[in-house]
């Protein structure tokens, strides 16, 4: 019987994630060697599919190198724009587990999930169903590391890829870091590592054991930070990097519901209740998303961006009104849902022109930095505003609940 939890972290890490949505998307690929990546002379590799890495094919490796060491792979532009688009898909999931999601880049991010056990079960649990409700919605594997910190949470993630879950349980800190090299200590790249292993330490349980002052002596100010990392010890805390940019609502049935009229019954609660929570928060919804999910967990949007932006449940319907027409209603679905997003605040001036930009919020979040860093590596305008869902659930997985759950 180990301690019970107390501070909870997840790190969610997509597997394989560009390869993995153009094999998603383009079946004939899948099974095959996909790498991602820069295809002119001094292109890199983004991303290789797991079938290409037995041929020595990793991120970063250049491109004439993947293209010598895989000959018959299948060689793909990265299409950044897309990609972000299901990044801020498997954010908006996240979101729906912890109020706190703190993403790295486009593919990973960390969770914390601190006190979630009364309400969702074991940590290992409920990091299982996670994953599975990405499969399911997204069709994409995810690997999850758990732990009580955010370094060893990171490490555990990647210890057993892809479709891994590696659960570092309380009290357990040492134990499990022990045994591995010590490349993966945080701040240990190639060239630090010739120097920790020259002093007789190549794994993180030998830094552990180590004098701290000798390894400060020795490695300055490094020394105390591994000293402090191989013990567990990290005091970071996730930090809150998404603004709730959209507000949405939706509702799981307990049968199976065709057509446009049933829909748009099943979403005129939700859509008083999105209107109501804009209200409250003096915001108006510049876009108004749609979401259904079929019988066979195949999910769907459909957008709509407006001319004038709403804040009342009317409008809002008018526009998903719309957005059935566009969508096939004619198959069960499962889940109805919507969301109201490109939010604005209601006092701020709405300028004249329908092409003005959307306002900038203030208040700039991790997801922004990693945003730019894409528009910077894939070029300007291949980005387009990812906004961050938080879904009131109406209907429940597994309880089947019919009454909001709290928002925040
Ligand atoms: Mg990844």
């Amino acid at each position: 019987m180990s301690a019970p939890w107390g501070p909870i972290v997840f790190h969610v890490d997509m597997d394989a994630f560009y390869a993995a949505i153009e094999q998603r998307d383009r079946p004939t690929l899948r099974g095959q060697p996909v790498i991602v990546g820069g295809l002119g002379a001094r292109g890199v590799v983004s991303t290789a599919s797991y079938e290409a890495r037995p041929f020595g094919v990793h991120s970063a490796l250049p491109m004439y190198l993947a293209r010598q060491r895989c000959p018959q792979g299948v060689f793909l532009t990265p299409r950044g724009a897309y990609y972000a688009e299901v990044s801020r898909q498997v954010m908006a999931i996240f979101g729906r587990y912890s109020p706190t999601v703190e993403p790295l880049s486009l593919d990973e991010a960390f969770l914390d999930m601190t006190g979630t056990e009364a309400l969702m079960g074991p940590p290992e649990k409920t990091a299982a169903r996670l994953q599975r409700e990405i499969k399911a919605e997204l069709d994409l594997d995810a690997s999850i590391g758990v732990a009580s910190v955010k370094y060893i949470a990171k490490v555990a993630s990647d210890l057993h890829k892809p479709r891994g879950l590696t659960v570092c349980p309380p009290g357990e800190e040492r134990a499990f870091l022990a045994p591995l090299p010590i490349e993966r200590l945080w701040g240990v790249g190639k060239k630090t590592a010739v120097r920790v292993r020259a002093l007789g330490l190549s794994t993180i349980g030998d830094v552990a054991g180590a004098d701290p002052r000798w390894l400060e002596s020795e490695l300055k100010s490094l020394g105390r930070h591994i000293h402090n990392l191989a013990h567990g010890r990290d005091a970071r805390m996730v930090e809150r990097g998404v603004e709730r940019k959209s507000i949405g609502a939706e509702r799981t049935l307990a049968q199976d519901v065709t057509g446009k009229s049933a829909v748009l019954d099943l979403l005129r609660p939700l859509a008083d209740s999105v209107a109501a929570a804009l209200r409250k928060k003096e915001r108006l919804a510049g876009g108004v998303r749609l979401k259904v999910k079929y019988a066979d967990f195949q999910l769907r949007t459909r957008d709509e961006k407006l001319l004038a932006p709403v804040d009342n449940a009317d409008a809002i319907l008018e526009v998903l009104a719309r957005l059935c027409d566009r969508t096939d209603l004619a198959t069960p679905l499962r889940l109805v849902g919507l969301a109201a997003y490109d939010l604005v605040e209601r006092q701020a001036p709405q300028q004249g022109s329908l092409f003005a930009p959307a306002p900038v919020p203030q208040k700039r979040g991790a997801l922004d930095a990693v945003l730019d860093q894409v528009t910077e590596k894939f070029g300007k305008g291949a980005v387009r505003r990812a906004s961050h869902e938080v879904h009131e659930r109406f209907g429940d997985l597994q309880h089947g609940a019919d009454r909001p759950d709290d928002p925040s």
